[in-house]
């Protein structure tokens, strides 16, 4: 194969690699995306992967900036609030915002990632599947691919600009493990996941609320479910790897039946293959990637999952991704004579606060969503903050509504919910329910504490 220099090469085309290309594209780069995996418009999704993720504000604004949002949005359903399964089979549903326009949105991974490779390339720019990235120069812009279709060899050229989206286990990010002042880790969690499906009723119908993020928590471990367009549902299953309830336990037909009768029993009916799928698919890490700086120089950036990979309690990964590119955009469009090279620095420093908090914010989740769902001081504190909400949304919004459904920076809206979290305690503390809240006092207390915080950060809560 020849050798050729490019304009800008995009390591990865998944979310964020083909997002980012649609992005410059529009900014009249020539954009060449190089991705491991063959073309998924015709090969389907390869698995290993989630199957479905949920799409937040964040994610739908910079689907907007490329013109895309309300064509994305197509493609998903709304979810309200959570589902709560109580171990006895009751139900609670915990609507997630203030009204019905404060949701999620569910959405096919490989559905976005095939719709977004198609308009990237209707706006011109050009993939290469089956050509992953292994060898990369970052002094010279060298890039070295094999080219692993039927032709076989090896792809080298040069780049004026780099950018690795080639997910948590990045090769981009290897080469810059040589430089000195890079520093990396992955911290992996003691739980692992696994997904099974809740298949569709008849004519495509859904078998348990459509519009529920639907959530076994049994403390210490989980289940879940999202739907899909076509009536089913993937539920994941979050496990330990090791214990009591660990993966490490579930050896045979009877252990796993036994682990969904005592835990799950209402889900039993549900999941008709669960055996049989509990064996046939693999089992999936989970961990938070921590590495800085994200730049060389003004060649190369990481962003997405290779920058800062993220566990998935936030349902933050992606959208946060996605917003890595609307401020990356900002950036360059702020600084349009400038070499585009200029703005990866500022974009680095800028953007790695925000990186840190949300990675927080998901490991903190995980807690929250496996063992608090379901507990009654927990419901109150919730309740609570709903009548906040509602009766003064200028002034309080919860932390859990700023990262979901505000632009407010991530590192702003962790903060918050410190501040938030010490309001708490004292209104709860001695309350019974949340209709005895009182009001006059409790807005008092957010003036004093929780407003002087946003102001200094210049965030207001009109959203
Ligand atoms: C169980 C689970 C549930 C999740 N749920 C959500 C959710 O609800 N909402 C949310 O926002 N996020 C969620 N996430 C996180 C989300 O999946 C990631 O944040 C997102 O996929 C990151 O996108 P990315 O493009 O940066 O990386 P990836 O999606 O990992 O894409 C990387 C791409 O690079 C390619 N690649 C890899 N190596 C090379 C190479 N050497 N050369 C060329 N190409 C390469 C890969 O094939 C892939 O196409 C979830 C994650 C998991 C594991």
């Amino acid at each position: 194969l020849g050798e050729g220099s490019n304009d800008v090469v995009i390591v990865g085309g998944g979310l964020v690699g083909s997002l980012l290309a649609l992005f410059l594209a529009d900014r009249g780069r020539q954009v060449d995306v190089y991705e491991r995996r063959a073309d998924l418009r015709r090969e389907g999704a390869a698995g290993g992967r989630s199957i479905n993720l949920v799409l937040t504000r964040r994610g739908i604004r910079a689907l907007g900036r490329v013109d895309l949002d309300r064509a994305a949005l197509r493609l998903s359903i709304p979810v309200h609030g959570r589902m709560i399964h109580a171990k006895d089979g009751e139900l609670t549903f915990q609507p997630y915002g203030r009204d019905e326009s404060e949701c999620n949105y569910s959405i096919s991974r490989a559905g976005l990632n095939a719709f977004l490779v198609e308009a990237a390339e209707r706006r011109g720019a050009r993939y290469h599947f089956e050509q992953p990235l292994v060898g990369a120069d970052l002094e010279t812009g060298r890039l070295r691919f094999e080219d692993r279709r039927a032709s076989g060899g090896v792809r080298e050229l040069t780049a004026a600009s780099i950018f690795g989206t080639d997910g948590a286990g990045s090769a981009l990010r290897d080469a810059y493990a040589e430089l000195p002042d890079f520093e990396c880790s992955t911290e992996f969690i003691e739980h692992g996941y696994k997904e099974l499906t809740i298949p569709a009723g008849e004519l495509e119908s859904f078998r348990i609320e459509k519009h529920a993020l639907h959530i076994w928590p049994r403390g210490g471990f989980m289940l879940m479910a999202l739907p899909n367009l076509d009536g089913s549902f993937t539920a994941t299953l979050y496990l330990p790897w090791r214990g009591e309830h660990g993966f490490d336990r579930l050896e045979t037909a009877d252990d796993v039946r036994a682990l969904f009768r005592d835990h799950f029993a209402d889900a039993i009916p549900l999941l008709p293959d669960l055996v049989d799928e509990f064996f046939a698919n693999p089992s999936g890490q989970l961990g938070t990637v921590r590495c800085a700086p994200w730049n060389y120089r003004d060649r190369a950036l990481l962003l997405g999952d290779a920058a800062h990979a993220i566990v998935p309690f936030f349902g933050q990964g992606m959208n946060s991704g996605f917003e890595d590119c609307t401020e990356l955009a900002r950036l360059l469009d702020a600084d349009p004579e400038g070499a585009p090279g200029a703005s990866f620095e500022r974009f680095a420093r800028g953007r790695k606060p925000d990186a840190d908090a949300i990675a927080r914010m998901a490991l903190e989740n995980f807690v929250e969503m496996r063992d608090r769902v379901g507990d009654s001081g927990f419901l109150l504190r919730k309740q609570v903050e709903h009548r906040l909400e509602q009766a003064m949304p200028e002034r309080y919004r919860s932390r859990y509504s700023m990262v979901m459904y505000s632009h407010i920076p991530f590192h702003v809206a962790f903060e918050a919910g410190e501040i938030q979290r010490g309001l708490l305690d004292e209104l709860c503390a001695g309350l019974g329910s949340a209709d005895d809240l009182d009001l006059d006092a409790a807005a008092r207390r957010i003036d004093e504490r929780l407003a002087p915080h946003l102001r200094a950060a210049g965030v207001t809560l009109d959203y």
